[in-house]
């Protein structure tokens, strides 16, 4: 089933007055990539749409591929022209037919344009040849991958390139003879002609462009059947003890995540094969294309001393995978705005599938140290965004990815779950995944079928968490009796824009006592919630408000239990109610309610006794930043010393070797007394050892710039003599571009700064991200001041020649090391400045600049 596509609403002025010039001249909209106008015109044009696409892969690397598609479809309206997608200059079209006859070649801003006098009600064939595009199909002497997502299949071949037009695929290959070929339809006949060899694959269920893809070259394949289904996986390993060790659990999970996947939606795998491609240095995890799976070969070949984690991970990304075979490939989202939908639950049931296997690990303090830190640091800012985005082309897909769809999205469905329970949640998907079977659905039409189940208005529900930003503030009030007991005890929320917003949310209120809890469940729905198991109860130590970290919001601690956790906090008895603890207080601090000194030195005391490894890590990260950014000089100062005694003393004592480096880190990232600095020296000099630890040459490197932008004597020296330590011509590259942004000498950080401007010397973001944050540094902040504002005002231009997340890092790179008021002026001033600024990098803006605002409103009393 097909349903037309929701416009995105502020919007709709503009598509308006687009569809008012559209009647004028007859003509869709053809603004290059995939407008939203131009998808919405062909949403309802097109139908039965078949592409039979022919492509011959060239032996050499240095030819283009050349192709042939015919595209067969049935259109209701021939009364204008017909927009094909084609992101090719007009030579790479060799010819256009429609039926037999040919049409004259017609390419406007990454469209082929068919003329309506070619084009007849009913049944249509439009014949193209073309040279394909190299950008999305991965090219290598030895093998070749097509990656298409989101809207990248227009490149390469001429197409309807969104994801509701979904098509079948007939797909012939011409490529050299030794090589293997692998796609989304089963092979149905491989035919040799002297050195080359011709793929045909069957003609494929319906996909979207995103989604169809195909792999080929010199790949072994190893088959296995799992309860009666074969599979395939493709590779490249040479080490075929590697191969050996790791193939036949690759299966299993599969095999597993399958069968689960099965039963949870009551839908059998909907494609015609499975088969997997393992590709080395894969840009991504892996990406869903049906019936041929592709994955970054490292994830899922594991070595020998792979840790736990790494275990974890591969199983989880097999989930993943496997998952999104129902939930993206299936069912589709209508357009791109709701592309967090697919990736959420295909998290949600990965998680599912594979924790149960993994009973040793904490899942709900791992799901809260990766989610909630870094959700909180976009949504308590006022740059912050909804869940759905609007989006008006296709080309800017890119832009909706961040923190909020990773991380938020995850917490938003797993308290839907919690809100309408498991089983009702379940059968919904199982109805929205039936009805809408090898087509498309949005979020809202979930949410329909969801209502229909529930007692709870999920509309509203949905408004607030998915369609809007921000969250809540919650707090718990008590009121004791003469004897000392519990009289009430009340949750309330409130909305911290002052609209009125209600969040309706379940989470549990943990009370404590001692080293015991005693947990109460609360559905606050309304503005309050009286929680009356808890009348009559003894009054208790502290009351933790989101006491198993399920509940999303700034979770006030009132001022008894603040007082007591900054007494406690690292002795509380398990590790979730440490980390709720720890993520309240920081939240506490950031309001002004706790001084950073107070907190950084609770942090320290916790790192002694501090049991759980995630949970120490959540700590650094917390000390490093309120180290350098929320206290005082002379607080910092104070403490330094303090600091270096217990992080490398930790760094000693730790047995495992990721949390040693953990301290290490964090040990060479904090150390400016004379003592921390000279053992800093000593290590980069060989004289010093961590036992247990192997430093790299990355490790080096990093010892030699954290001295050099302490300026200790013959810094110059040491740059120059780790120079002479890197052999791989790439890491000296990189060295080399960095290396001026730690100069002592304020003349060549300013013309480092200057060259930045060049957007060709900013190629490589990486090297430009570290090179920003030593300029920027926190021992330089005042003299790097200068740079902030032209950092700002080349914003516009970062995100037009960047990659999707380089503005945002770019931003945070520059504005990290600061806490100054003068600092946080300039940016306000920059804002103030461009009241038209495009919204979507003001709110980048904000976004970052949030610490920095903060902390130059808490240190100024102290100034
Ligand atoms: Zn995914």
């Amino acid at each position: 089933m097909k349903s037309s596509l929701m416009r995105p609403a502020t919007a709709a002025g503009m598509c308006l007055a687009c569809a008012i010039a559209c009647l004028g001249d007859r003509m869709p909209d053809r603004a290059p990539g995939v407008s939203w106008a131009l998808a919405e015109g062909r949403t309802g044009l097109l139908s039965a749409l078949r592409y039979e696409l022919h492509l011959e892969v060239p032996d050499s690397l240095g030819e283009r591929i050349r192709g042939r598609v015919t595209l067969r479809f049935a259109l209701s309206d021939v009364t204008r022209p017909l927009v094909v997608d084609f992101a090719q200059r007009r030579e790479s079209v060799l010819s256009v037919r429609a039926g037999a006859a040919p049409v004259a070649v017609n390419v406007v801003d990454e469209h082929i344009i068919i003329p309506a006098s070619a084009l007849r009600e009913g049944e249509n064939a439009i014949e193209i040849e073309f040279l394909a595009g190299n950008a999305s199909l991965n090219r290598n002497r030895e093998f070749l991958y097509s990656l298409f997502v989101p809207d990248r299949a227009r490149s390469a071949f001429p197409c309807f390139d969104q994801p509701n037009l979904k098509a079948r695929y007939s797909l012939s290959l011409e490529v050299p003879a030794a090589w293997q070929a692998v796609a989304n339809g089963p092979l149905s006949s491989r035919q040799l002609e002297d050195d080359r060899a011709v793929y045909r694959f069957a003609t494929t269920q319906p996909v979207s462009t995103y989604l169809f893809s195909f792999a080929a070259g010199e790949f072994q394949v190893i088959s296995a059947e799992r309860h009666g289904r074969v599979m395939n996986m493709y590779h490249r390993e040479t080490d075929r003890l590697k191969v050996v060790r790791n193939a036949a659990a690759i299966f299993d999970l599969h095999a597993t995540a399958l069968n689960w996947l099965e039963r949870y939606t009551g839908i059998e795998y909907p494609f015609e094969k499975f088969d997997f491609v393992l590709i080395p240095s894969f840009q991504y995890g892996g990406m869903e294309h049906p019936g041929a799976i592709l994955y970054r070969a490292s994830r899922l070949l594991l070595d020998e001393s792979a840790t736990q984690n790494d275990y974890l991970g591969r199983a989880s990304l097999i989930a993943h995978e496997t998952s999104h075979m129902w939930f993206g490939d299936l069912v589709t989202m209508e357009w791109f705005n709701d592309v967090w939908m697919k990736e959420v639950f295909a998290n949600f049931m990965a998680a599912k599938i594979v924790n149960p296997s993994f009973p040793e690990l904490d899942h709900e303090l791992r799901f809260l140290l990766a989610h909630y830190p870094a959700a909180y640091e976009v949504d308590r800012t006022p740059g912050s965004h909804p869940i759905r985005q609007e989006l008006d082309n296709l080309r800017e897909a890119g832009t909706l990815y961040g923190a909020i769809i990773y991380r938020k999205a995850p917490i938003v469905m797993k308290q839907l779950e919690l809100l309408i329970g498991e089983e009702v949640m379940r059968e919904g998907l199982r109805e929205y995944l039936a009805a809408s079977a090898f087509g498309n659905a949005s979020w809202a039409d979930l949410i329909r079928v969801l209502d229909r189940r529930t007692e709870h208005d999920l509309e509203a529900w949905s408004r607030t968490w998915v369609e809007e930003a921000a969250r809540p503030t919650v707090a718990a009030a008590s009121r004791l009796r003469e004897d000392g007991t519990l009289a009430a005890l009340t949750l309330s929320q409130s909305d911290p824009e002052g609209r009125d917003r209600l969040w309706n949310q379940r989470f549990t209120v943990a009370l404590g006592y001692g080293d015991s809890l005693r947990l109460m469940p609360v559905q606050l729905e309304t503005a309050s919630a009286d929680l009356p198991d808890a009348e009559g109860l003894p009054a208790p130590d502290y009351v933790l408000p989101n006491g198993r970290g399920l509940g999303y919001g700034l979770f006030q601690l009132d001022a008894a239990s603040l007082r007591y956790l900054l007494g406690r906090a690292p002795s509380l008895p398990d590790g979730l109610t440490r980390g709720v603890t720890w993520l309240s207080l920081w939240e506490a601090m950031l309001e002004g309610r706790v001084a950073a000194s107070r907190l950084v030195d609770l942090a320290l005391g916790a790192l002694r006794s501090e049991s759980d490894a995630q949970l120490t890590e959540r700590l650094l990260a917390y000390l490093e930043t309120a180290y350098w950014r929320y206290l005082t000089d002379s607080e910092r100062r104070d403490r330094a010393a303090a600091m270096e005694r217990v992080l490398w003393n930790r760094a000693q004592q730790a047995s495992e070797p990721s949390l040693k480096a953990a301290y290490f880190n964090a040990f060479r990232s904090v150390a400016l007394t004379e003592n921390g600095v000279q053992r800093l020296q000593a290590i980069w000099r060989g004289d010093v050892e961590l036992s247990g630890l192997e430093l790299s040459e990355r490790d080096h490197t990093r010892l030699a710039f954290e001295l050099a932008v302490r300026e200790v004597e013959g810094w110059e020296g040491i740059l120059d003599q780790q120079a002479g330590r890197i052999e791989n011509p790439d890491r000296g590259a990189r060295f080399a571009f960095v290396r001026p942004a730690l100069s002592a000498d304020p003349g060549v950080r300013d013309r480092f700064f200057e060259s930045l401007k060049d957007a060709a010397s900013r190629e490589h973001e990486p090297w430009v991200l570290e090179a920003l944050r030593y300029l920027h540094h926190p021992l330089r902040a005042s003299s790097a001041e200068k740079y902030i504002l032209p950092s700002l005002e080349l914003l516009v231009e970062i995100q037009a020649t960047g990659d999707i997340f380089f503005p945002k890092n770019w931003l945070d790179a520059t504005l990290d090391g600061h806490n100054s008021g003068s600092a946080a002026a300039v940016v306000r001033a920059f804002l103030d400045a461009h009241p038209d600024y495009p919204p979507r990098l003001r709110g980048k803006i904000l976004q970052s600049a949030d610490g920095l605002f903060r902390a130059a409103r808490l240190l100024e009393p102290a100034r």
